[in-house]
């Protein structure tokens, strides 16, 4: 029996049909052109049916979704999703009436986590912290082989761990989170505040007109731009305090480092390897592998089936 995935994002849906060994054996794409709950539950029932095209013979009685957004448990409610402008939806009841299915609602994180500890660079350890870098900053923790969830479903959120009291407005509505100074989005929000005060002479070069991105901070960083290095390095120093703080709370047997900020600024997962594990305990380091995870963009889809 196969299970279909769903990775549902800000801005698209994903589906997959997955096999119980993770391998994708039909997948497809469809933008979200609207956001309402019942404009996604449509999207993931088309998105739903190409992907069965391409995998004739396939039998789904279950589906699994990864969503970016804070959940209820398993209960299917998702409780905030920030791109979406979400609160308090019961999206899993929708998508199971409109699907006639079970369906599994988890966080984008675990089912990132998950699909790397069931088919990518987790792969046989049972304890494991995976953090992704990306727009945002999500983490997992898999402990005994089992999702930590936390006693309303929220835990493992590292992204929201404060950093700076009453620090810079975070998306999810707080303040002073570690994804306030180092998440995607908020790296380029500081490196145009920085800009439009005159500030980062080397990066406003290579930027010109266009948007600054992670791999021009560290770029002009790297080529001795005080003011892109400051923001290079605060968001260095405390995404190393915070995984290596992690690394001493949870002693994983294996760190799994994802997520486009890292994939695209060249230096600086090897940076933050270093610095965090010069942060964590040495006895907690000890024998911790550091890996960058395998899956790509399909880890949240394979996970999310896998789920199910
Ligand atoms: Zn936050």
């Amino acid at each position: 029996m196969q299970t279909l995935g769903i990775d549902l994002g800000g801005t698209y849906v994903r589906a997959a049909v997955v096999e119980a060994d993770g391998t994708i054996l039909g997948s497809s794409k469809q933008a979200l052109t609207e956001r309402t709950p019942e404009a996604v539950v449509a999207a993931i029932a088309l998105a739903k049916r190409a992907a069965e095209a391409e995998a004739p013979g396939a039998r789904v009685e279950r589906c699994g979704v990864g969503a970016a957004g804070q959940l209820e448990g398993d209960s299917g409610v998702i409780l905030v999703a920030p791109n979406l402008g979400w609160r308090n939806v019961p999206f899993g009841a929708l998508l199971a009436e409109k699907l006639g299915q079970s369906v599994r609602v988890v966080n984008d994180l675990s089912a990132a986590a998950w699909g790397e500890h069931e088919a990518g660079a987790a792969q046989g350890a049972p304890d494991v912290l995976t953090v992704f870098v990306g727009t945002g900053v999500g983490s997992a923790i898999i402990a005994n082989g089992a999702l930590v969830q936390g006693a309303r479903g929220v835990a493992g959120e590292l992204g929201h761990v404060k950093v700076v009291p009453n620090g810079r407005l975070c998306g999810c509505g707080e303040k002073g989170c570690l994804e306030a100074y180092t998440g995607g989005h908020h790296l380029i929000e500081l490196m145009k505040e920085a800009l439009a005060a005159g500030k980062a002479p080397l990066l406003a070069k290579a930027v010109g007109e266009g948007t600054p991105n992670p791999a021009q901070l560290e770029a002009a960083a790297e080529a001795g731009d005080v003011d892109a290095r400051a923001i290079y390095d605060q968001a260095l120093r405390f995404l190393a305090l915070c995984l290596g703080n992690q690394v001493t709370m949870l002693n994983p047997g294996r760190l799994i480092l994802g997520g486009g900020v890292l994939a695209h600024a060249p230096h600086l997962r090897q940076r933050l390897e270093g610095a965090l594990l010069a942060v964590a305990s040495v006895a907690s380091r000890t024998g911790l592998e550091v890996r960058t995870a395998a899956l790509g963009d399909d880890s949240g889809l394979i996970g999310a089936a896998l789920l199910a």
